[in-house]
């Protein structure tokens, strides 16, 4: 695990005025990584965000503010996509931080010569358009919060929830890489074949069951060969950094589609990950304990069990999501929050995840995308899918404009945020992952 050290220092301030805002999800203890696209050329370019505003890693290292150690991993950074810094591994990542951490900071010689150039290197948020941080080769969703597991299960077997298998070894599909998304836009409600339980054959139409999945999406960093497993203790090393992930679900599709080989075309119709990725070095301080299991589970078969990832394999994340009617943004109406749940409720960590994933040598690779599963915890408002919420459609909820919702409506947006916090350290946010539902 990655020590906290001088960059997380929550005494550290930036020249760059709106990092210092305590609203702001991208203080200088954050620093995360995303591509942009440039307004002046069209290109697009790894920037990394600094309160409201972006730092053009190359143009950094061209005018010489990120040098010295971290040149490989800033020269790495040069191209439209972040994978080839993914795959340099965690030194060059923190001697990366380590270098734009003292760049941006407040009174010192670094940041003083960083500031000198600023209109070069910096550019603002607003008006700049975001792609998806990496070339994602591979995604895959795992199933790892086992109070999204009971909810649903119980609508499908209300006396056997649970599948037996689920205590003793993370379940996943194998998802579409093609059709991962970054934050923002409007999207089709999607076509597919369903079939009501009162009908004798199934139709064909836009989904009437579309629904989100509050996700944390994990990018790996160096990858395996082919046949040569990543051990738990290992499993660190090839984690760049965690995102926001809304895994839209069309559940009508899905309830007829996903016997006997699972999810298919319910799921990748579109999904969408918030632009910036968070670095594990980044959420250092927020780490905690894995999910203690109750009296009477088993404990996990030892290749997916080290004392170490016991005691800090989670992250004390909190995700939110909200709804907006286009019927909320006419009359001016904040977003309504649907979720306020935490990554510490699951079940199954990442880096178990990520080892499970290669233990049969499976090889994965830089910039591959790997999801947590919807993230429901045990508490009321912490259900993390709208087919919990409403028990499939029985129980409507209702906004604030008196609109009831049994699923996303045409015009809907959804928005995901998520952030840590903890006693003497730096808040730091994922951002957000938005995007608006339009018909058919
Ligand atoms: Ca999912």
């Amino acid at each position: 695990m990655i020590n906290v050290n001088e960059t997380h220092n929550p005494e550290l301030e930036s020249w760059v005025d709106s990092a210092n805002d305590v609203e702001t999800d991208f203080p200088i203890q954050n620093l995360p990584f995303g591509v942009f696209v440039d307004p002046a050329t069209g290109a697009a370019k790894v920037g990394i965000a600094i309160g409201n505003m972006i730092l053009d890693v190359a143009a950094a290292r061209a005018d010489g503010v990120i040098g010295g150690p971290a040149d490989d991993a800033a020269a790495a950074c040069e191209g439209a996509t972040l994978n080839k810094l993914m795959a340099m591994g965690g030194g060059h990542w923190s001697a990366l931080r380590a270098a734009v951490s003292s760049a941006l900071r407040l009174d010192t010689k670094e940041g003083e010569a960083a500031k000198a150039v600023a209109g070069k290197i910096l550019l603002s948020q607003e008006n700049v358009s975001m792609l998806l941080p990496a070339r994602i080769g591979d995604y895959t969703d795992f199933y790892s919060s086992i109070f999204h597991a009971t909810n649903v299960g119980k609508m499908l077997r209300p006396d056997n929830p649970l599948m037996p298998n689920y205590k003793h070894i993370p379940i996943a599909y194998h998802g579409r890489a093609s059709s991962i998304v970054a934050s923002g836009g409007i999207f089709k409600r999607p076509f597919g074949q369903t079939k009501a339980t009162d009908a004798d054959t199934p139709s064909f139409g836009p989904s009437m069951a579309l629904d989100y999945e509050a996700e944390i999406g994990f990018f790996v960093g160096p990858g395996n060969p082919l046949g040569q497993p990543v051990s738990l203790d290992e499993a660190e090393d090839h984690i760049f950094g965690l995102c926001l992930l809304n895994d839209w679900s069309a559940r009508d599709i899905q309830a007829w589609e996903y016997q006997p080989l699972g999810p298919f075309l319910s799921k990748s119709f579109v999904s969408h990950v918030s632009p910036w990725v968070v670095t594990t070095e980044a959420l250092a301080p927020f780490r905690c304990g894995s999910f203690p299991r109750p009296d009477g589970d088993p404990a996990p078969l030892p290749y997916l069990f080290t004392e170490a990832n016991q005691d800090s394999g989670g992250f004390d994340l909190q995700i939110e999501v909200f709804i907006s009617s286009a019927q909320m943004r006419d009359a001016g109406i904040q977003p309504h929050r649907l979720t306020l749940t935490n990554m510490r409720h699951l079940y199954w960590n990442i880096f178990q995840m990520l080892t499970h994933h290669t233990s049969n040598g499976c090889n994965i690779r830089p910039g591959d995308l790997m999801g947590t599963g919807t993230i429901s915890g045990p508490e009321e408002g912490s259900l993390g899918s709208i087919l919990e919420i409403t028990k499939r459609g029985g129980e409507p909820l209702s906004l604030p404009t008196g609109e009831q919702r049994k699923f996303i409506a045409d015009g809907d947006e959804v928005i995901m945020r998520a952030s840590c916090e903890a006693n003497g350290v730096r808040r730091i946010g994922l951002g957000e992952c938005r995007a608006i539902i339009e018909g058919p």
